[in-house]
């Protein structure tokens, strides 16, 4: 039997995986034939949706990617699912230039850290 974490493990490297794989396809396949196979790992975005509260110069994007970054505090890998993208900017109403930056972890404890109030200094 594997543990949880191991599990876990395993789920975060097949993650990091599928999103390189797919920033490698997006070089070299056109992206709307790309999404119009849905494969894992990619989500439409919903422009209208988008449009309504984002006053963007930019274009906003047709879909999400799974996408790999680094962890601002604590330099961990970690990989922002189309999903969490999609949930991210349509349903919370981020900003369409706002990006992940900390895993899960930092994002919690920054959370608790504030909440607690015990920080004196701005965290941004
Ligand atoms: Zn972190």
């Amino acid at each position: 039997m594997k543990s949880n974490k191991q599990r876990k493990a395993e789920i975060k490297a097949r993650r990091l995986q599928r999103a390189a794989a797919l920033g490698e396809l997006l070089q070299v396949q056109d992206a709307r034939s790309l999404v119009a196979e849905r494969p894992a790992g990619v989500e439409p975005a919903d422009q209208e949706v988008l449009a309504r509260y984002n006053n963007t110069y930019g274009l906003l994007p047709a879909f999400y990617v799974d996408r790999a970054f680094t962890c601002r505090d604590c330099g961990i890998e970690e990989v922002w699912t189309a999903k969490q993208q999609k949930w991210w900017y349509e349903v919370a109403r981020g900003h369409i230039d706002s990006q992940a930056v900390r895993c899960r972890a930092c994002r919690r404890a920054l959370r608790e850290q504030r909440a607690s109030g015990a920080s004196g200094k701005k965290v941004t």
